[in-house]
Order: structure tokens, then sequence, then C-alpha cells
């Protein structure tokens, strides 16, 4: 889930929301935290590994002392039977030793050793035989294709476009969701309104000498990983070191990334050239809108903001009435550094993404009672921090218990659990992980990844997250369009409003070419700071006051503003409301549907091994075939009409008329 993590400038001109220092980390959708490739090691594995690594460095001692015992024995031309006693004593420590080193590995390598070795094997027969089949094709693979882009092939095409009607069903149609499809050129403007031009970025060091570019925490990822995994002299402390900082990677600046790269000697792994200081690259790609080259635009890297800035329509065509759901489905283009994970880390995607908007006061969901009762693994922030595993927790206890922030939330994660069990993905692999702090945004109220093990470890596949006011409120104020809903009250009620009234004559003459910035900054206090000003200016005459856009303070005095509360009568409230937002990896779902679906098996013959995708009927792109036992015109013309009746049901079929049954 991407990650907008910000501090606000509580004076500027839009007060809580908009953004002074908008530090985008992009959430590395493949999440760095607990996964198989970077093991999140129970508190129990983590403490066996570190009386492992000192067990070992104990006996490596032991026989290094041993082994000069023997040579100094030698040496001295010591008795046969002393020499001999003593290097049976030695080689009994070397015994001991590799005992040790071999627990350690396989503690190291998680379900034992030959694990990751496993992976990659299977991985790869999967890989293959989807490409043999034209499920997937590397794009443009006669000019050797492009890095991070795949076409998807016949079978590729039939499973989508199943997994996408089955999307629609399960959300669209069974929530009365309002479906929209945007372009995916989008204008500047927007995408600096939601701040992906400032900060959709990722950390990049480049080769010095061959210029090919990595991703900073990659790197550094994979070197961490590789040393646990392979290094068994490791001591314990620099094992725990290196943990450490895997689990702190994300947070990590560019300069703390480029002094770590630099302390562990990081090399470009192709050349083992030098590498340069990590910089930010933003994954968007750029274009301009039209001939004249004048207006600039990106390749959307979500769909999304097209619902925002829709919302308005949206909230009149809903009849004026909150919650309501908008979907879309659509290609999101992310400029990825260096794409690695084959199907699941690519260029061009398809999203499929929900906006439910709320209102912040009631976030309660008229149907949560219907996944209440639920039950699967849930991998809460408190499981995560102190190094326990994922557990099955209800889900209507994980929102009663406050695990799961509200009921809409809740009743998304529930949502999406069924979808994706009901696709074909094996229960057993996947699970619910809350964002820890570190990875969320600032604004968000909570999120979660429904997160899916296969031969790469646990993806990140949906992110469902509470993302509050935040896009509607920038929205708002970069376009002057107010993305607001109102509650209309069935009798007046009387309020008492915070009334912030600027003298801007005399701001005038104290600021001159800034007055505009502090008057802005001004009238954005909330009601706390505003009665704290009161106070002081009645007390003092005169305040310090900090105005972000200007980047210092000002004195404000007595006489520049008033500030009072004054009692009314409203008739309606009118507020931001909150968005809840699933956001679905379609390829990504479909690469784990795809290995959680495969296995081998001998052929009836028993000559070669078979591979096999056992699809559950919704996504399989074939439905059945049609065989004619027997090759004979009759039984070929009956196998016609019965294609012929499977068409018009809409049934996708095959007819084989080898008169083999394959097997
Ligand atoms: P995000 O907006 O980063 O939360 O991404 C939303 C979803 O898009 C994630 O949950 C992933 O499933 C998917 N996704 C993100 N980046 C990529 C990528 N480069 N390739 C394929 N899928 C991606």
């Amino acid at each position: 889930m991407r990650t907008f993590s910000t501090i606000i400038a509580s004076s500027t001109p839009i007060g809580r929301y908009l953004i002074s220092r908008l530090s985008l980390r992009r959430s590395h959708a493949i999440s760095v935290k607990p996964q198989a490739s970077t093991p999140p090691m129970a508190a129990a594995d983590a403490s066996n590994e570190e009386s492992l690594r000192r067990t070992l460095a104990e006996k490596q001692s032991a026989v290094d002392a041993q082994g000069n015992a023997v040579r100094a024995l030698k040496a001295a031309k010591a008795s046969k039977p002393d020499i001999d006693a003593a290097i049976e004593s030695l080689n009994r420590l070397k015994l001991e030793k590799s005992s040790v080193e071999r627990e350690l590995q396989s503690v190291v390598s998680g379900s034992g050793g030959g694990a990751s070795v496993n992976r990659e094997a299977f991985r790869q027969t999967v890989f293959n035989t989807l490409e043999r089949r034209l499920f997937f094709i590397p794009s443009f693979k006669i000019y050797r294709g492009v890095a991070g882009l795949y076409d998807y092939g016949p079978p590729g095409c039939a499973v989508k476009s199943n997994v996408l009607a089955f999307w629609r069903q399960h959300f669209v149609l069974e929530e009365d969701m309002l479906e929209v499809d945007c372009p995916c050129v989008t204008p500047e403007a927007v995408l600096k309104a939601s701040g992906h031009v400032e900060k959709f970025t990722d950390l990049m060091v480049k080769d010095e000498k061959m210029g090919t570019c990595y991703r900073a925490d990659h790197l550094l990822k994979d070197f961490g990983n590789e040393k646990l995994e392979k290094d068994l002299s490791l001591s314990a402390e620099k094992a725990a070191e290196l943990r450490h900082l895997l689990a702190v990677l994300d947070d990590l600046s560019a300069e703390e990334l480029g002094a770590k790269i630099k302390e562990y000697g990081i090399t470009a792994p192709d050349t083992k050239n030098p590498l340069s200081d990590p910089y930010p690259f933003n994954l968007m790609f750029q274009t301009s809108i039209g001939p004249s080259g004048l207006i600039p635009g990106y390749m959307r890297p979500e769909t999304a903001q097209g619902i925002f800035v829709n919302f308005k329509d949206l909230y009149y065509y809903n009849g004026n009435k909150l919650p309501f759901a908008a979907a879309q489905i659509g290609q999101a283009f992310r400029n990825e550094i260096s794409p690695r994970q084959g199907l699941l880390r690519v260029r061009e995607f398809t999203l499929a993404e929900i906006e439910h908007f709320v209102d912040p006061q009631d976030k309660s969901h008229a149907k949560f009672s219907e996944v209440a009762n639920l039950e699967f693994l849930m991998f809460p922030r408190e499981e995560q921090m102190s190094g326990k595993s994922a557990k099955r927790i209800p889900l209507g206890e994980a929102v009663s218990k406050g695990i799961v922030n509200n009921e809409t939330l809740g009743y998304f994660i529930g949502r999406v659990y069924l979808f994706l069990t009901c696709l074909g993905i094996d229960k057993e692999r996947l699970r619910f992980r809350q964002h820890l702090a570190n990875e969320m945004a600032h604004y968000a109220a909570d999120c979660w990844d429904a997160e899916i093990e296969c031969s790469y470890g646990w993806i990140e596949c949906v992110g469902i997250a509470d993302r509050s006011a935040y896009d509607l409120h920038a929205h708002t104020e970069k376009s002057g369009v107010a993305l607001v809903a109102q509650e209309k009250f069935s009798e007046p009620r009387e309020v008492e409003k915070l009334v912030i009234a600027p003298v801007k004559k005399e701001l005038g003459l104290a600021f001159k070419g800034s007055q505009k910035n502090v008057v802005e900054a001004l009238e954005a206090m909330n009601e706390k700071e505003a009665m704290e000003m009161k106070a002081a200016l009645e007390s003092k005459g005169e305040v310090e006051f900090y105005v972000c856009t200007l980047g210092k303070n000002v004195c404000i005095k007595k006489n520049m503003l008033l500030i009072s509360k004054e009692k009314k009568k409203e008739h309606q409230r009118v507020f931001t409301p909150s968005v809840i937002e699933p956001s679905f990896g379609i390829g990504r779902i479909i690469y784990c549907l795809y290995e959680h679906s495969f296995y081998t098996r001998p052929s009836k013959a028993g000559d070669e091994q078979l591979n096999v995708f056992r699809f559950p009927p919704l996504v399989a792109p074939i439905k059945c075939t049609v065989f004619p036992l027997v090759q004979n015109q009759q039984y070929e013309e009956v196998a016609k009409v019965i294609s012929k009746l499977l068409k018009v049901a809409g049934i996708s079929h095959k007819i084989d008329i080898t008169g083999l049954c394959s097997g």
C-alpha cells in the first residue's frame, strides 16, 4: 500500500489537510516486512538462532584451539597415542560443530535447508508452463522484450476476464457500486494535488560505470537476507543488527540507506562496480497532452484519483446520500526501477479499486453481521512487533476489540477474504497483515494488506485502507470545488462557531507582500489554537506565530485580528467524507492463483510428468472439453451440436476429436 507520510502545516490555508512536507515513501508493494524471503522469525526462532550462533562461535574456537594443540603435539614430536587422542578429540569437536551448523542452517532457511532452492525450482516449473501454454508472453519478445512488461495470451486473457467478471459480481453488483472508467492519461494538476508528482518515488542507486539502476532498499534487503541465510559464521550480534536493519528499511532516509550501502561494501550486483548515492526517482511515466507540449501529464499510477475527482457528480447521482462506493477497473503505470519478480512487479498492470465514502462520524456497516463470523489468519500490528505469528481471529472479534479500526474496514476485509478464496486462493496461504505505524500515512486510520504466500514469499495483493478524508480534502483545496457531503438536520441545531476575522488593513501594513500567507495561516487555526491565541493577545497584546508557508515566525498584534465564538442555528452539517479503499492488484492475484492451482502428476502411461492447473470452474479458461470417444462422422456431428449448445449458454470449451482422452 502506497504511503504518504506527511507532516501537516497547521498554518497553511488548508489547515489540517494540506501538506507542507509530504514524504511519500511508496510502499514496497511487495512488503519487506514479514515475508518468507525475509523471515518474520517468531521470537522463539530468533532466540534459538541467536543461541545457535553463539554455540557455533564457541565450537569454532574449540576446533581452532584443538587444531593448534594437534599441531603443537606434532611439532614437539609427541608420542603417536597422544597425537591420535588429540586428533580424535579434534574430529569429535568438528562433528559437533557441523551438527550445530546444520541446525542453524535449518533455522535460518525457514522450514529446513533447501527450502528456497525448492521454491525456486517450483516457480521455474510454473513459469515455464505458463509461458509455454501462452498464459503470458514477454511483451515485444521478438525485439528481445522489455523488463516489467508482459502480454496475456489466450488462456491468460480468459482467466483475467473471469476474475474481473467475478470481481464485478462480488463487489460492484453486490454492493450497488457506481462503476466509472476514466482515462489513463492524467493532467499534472490532478497528480500534483494527490502528492504523486512530488513524492511518488523510490530511492535509486546507479552503477557508476555502466549506469544500470537499482532500488537502494532492494540491494540492502538482498544483502541482508543472503548474509543471514548463508553466512553461518556471522556473530549473533551482527545477525541481530542485520535483522533490525531489514525491519526498519522502509524508514531509512536516502542518506541512511547510502551510509549502510557503504558500510557493508555493497556494489552493483551485475558488475561489482561502485554505486552512486541513493536519490529519489519518480515512478510515473511522464507525457504531454496535445501537440503543443505545453500541458504536462502522466500515465496514472493508480485508478483512484479518477474516482476522487468525480466525487461531486457521483454523490449527486447517488441521491446525495452516504455511504456509497465507486469502483474502477483499469490499467496503472509505474516505471519500476528494476522489476525482478516476474509477473508480480511490472510496469503496467490492471488495478481494480473501490472507494467507499462514509460519514467520518459513523463508520458502521449495515451488512457487517454477514461477515462477522468469518475466521481467518490475521496478523495484527501487536503480533508483528512482538515477533509472534499470524493467528486466526473471528472478524467480529477483531472489530469489537478495536484490532480493526471500524466495521466498514472490517466488512471489506471479510469480503476480500471471500473473493480471494472463491477464486481458489488457498485459505492457509492467505493472511491479512496490518500496517505497522511506520508504514502508515499520518492521515490513515488503519490499513490491512491481503497477503498471499507464493514462491516469492508473502505478497501484498490487495491493500485495504481507511484513508480518512485526505484525498477529497486535497482535491477540494487544489481545484476549488468543494468535494463535500451534507447531513440535513430534521430540526435546526444551535451550534457555537469559531469566527476568525483578520483585520486585513493592519496585516497589510505590517506584512505587505506576505499578508496573504499570514491571513491564510490565521484562518486555518483550529479551535484550540485560536482560543490560545485569543488568550495570549488579551494578556500580552502580541504573540509569535509560525507561518509555515513563510517558514518563519511573525509577530501578531491584538489589533490585527478578532477571534470570537458565535451561536448559530444550523440546518445541516457539511463535511468531507472519509474513504475506505480496497485496491486489488489483479495480476498479482492471478499469478498467486496459478501457483496455488498448480500440481504435477504422472501421465497414464507413467512415462512423463504432466503439469496441471486445477482451477475452480469460476476462473478456468476452458470450462469443459467435448470428447467424441470414437473417431467417426456420427459422433463428430453430435459433438458439434453439443458445442453449439455450449456456445449459446456462454460456456467456454473445446472439442477434442483425436478420439483419445488425454491422460
Ligand atoms: P498500491 O497503490 O501501491 O497500494 O498498490 C495497489 C496494489 O497494486 C497492490 O496491492 C499490488 O497488488 C498492486 N501493485 C502495486 N505495484 C505493482 C506492480 N509494480 N506490479 C504489479 N502489481 C502492483
